[in-house]
């Protein structure tokens, strides 16, 4: 099945195709008039990035970060939108780089041949800059996998961590049975059912995961976003 892949713009509140954001993103009045009003107000500027995520075609963000957060921010904020389920290990690569944390050094050099391996106490501006990208996994056994690129660069000011400009919104999606709006996702079948059907469905309910906007959908224990508030406790501890 075809989904149309659109996000409302957190600013102006349009919507635009998948496709057509990074240009909507550029050109953003209302965005822009925002920036510099909170940059005429700050004390201390610095430098942002604008970061494009996406996983295959379907699910995708838009997000600022200061270029100096740490590649840690990025990974905790996957995991807080998009992928914790049960604490995977998770890594990135770039530019041929692996960076990663909780592997031992030693272990990392046998797995990956001689490749250089870095933390992810990296700072993104150490390890990207403008037009650079970026790969990343979670869970290095049922692997979701995301692409990044660092697609600009401003001066200003960020009032949390991960700013959301933009994310693809919800699809909707059938109940294979009967054609009502699903609820769940049965990861034995990988068929999707609504709750009437799903209580008929021979493989019962615990192999049942809920519908979630997000490419781990169905995959291991994934329920859903988390509660945000973890992600800013963790990120306030690692400041
Ligand atoms: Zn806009
Ligand atoms: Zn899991
Ligand atoms: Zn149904």
């Amino acid at each position: 099945m075809e989904y149309k892949s659109e996000g409302i713009c957190r600013f102006c509140l349009k919507t635009f195709a998948g496709s057509a954001m990074t240009r909507h993103l550029n050109t953003c009045k209302v965005k822009k008039k925002k920036d510099e009003q909170e940059a005429a107000k700050a004390k201390q500027k610095y430098p942002i990035y604008h970061i494009r995520i996406s996983a295959g075609k379907y699910y995708w963000l838009h997000i600022e970060m200061k270029a100096t957060s740490k590649l840690s921010t990025l990974d905790n904020f996957f995991r807080d939108i998009w992928l914790e389920c049960c604490g995977h290990l998770s890594g990135f690569t770039i530019n041929g780089v692996e960076y990663q944390d909780d592997f031992e050094q030693n272990d990392m050099n046998m797995f990956f041949g001689e490749q250089e391996s870095k933390a992810m106490s990296t700072k993104l501006s150490q390890a990207l800059s403008v037009g650079g990208k970026f790969n990343y996994e979670y869970d290095f056994g049922s692997t979701t996998h995301l692409e990044g690129k660092v697609l600009g660069l401003r001066e200003g000011i960020l009032k949390e961590p991960v700013k959301i400009l933009v994310r693809n919104n919800p699809y909707v999606i059938k109940c294979e049975e009967c054609g009502k709006n699903a609820t769940d996702f049965c990861c034995e079948c990988e068929i999707s059912f609504c709750e009437e059907c799903l209580s008929e469905h021979e493989c019962g309910e615990d192999m049942a995961l809920p519908i979630v906007n997000s490419p781990r959908m169905g995959v291991c224990g994934y329920c859903g976003e988390s509660d945000s508030d973890n992600f800013y406790e963790e990120y306030n501890k690692n400041q």
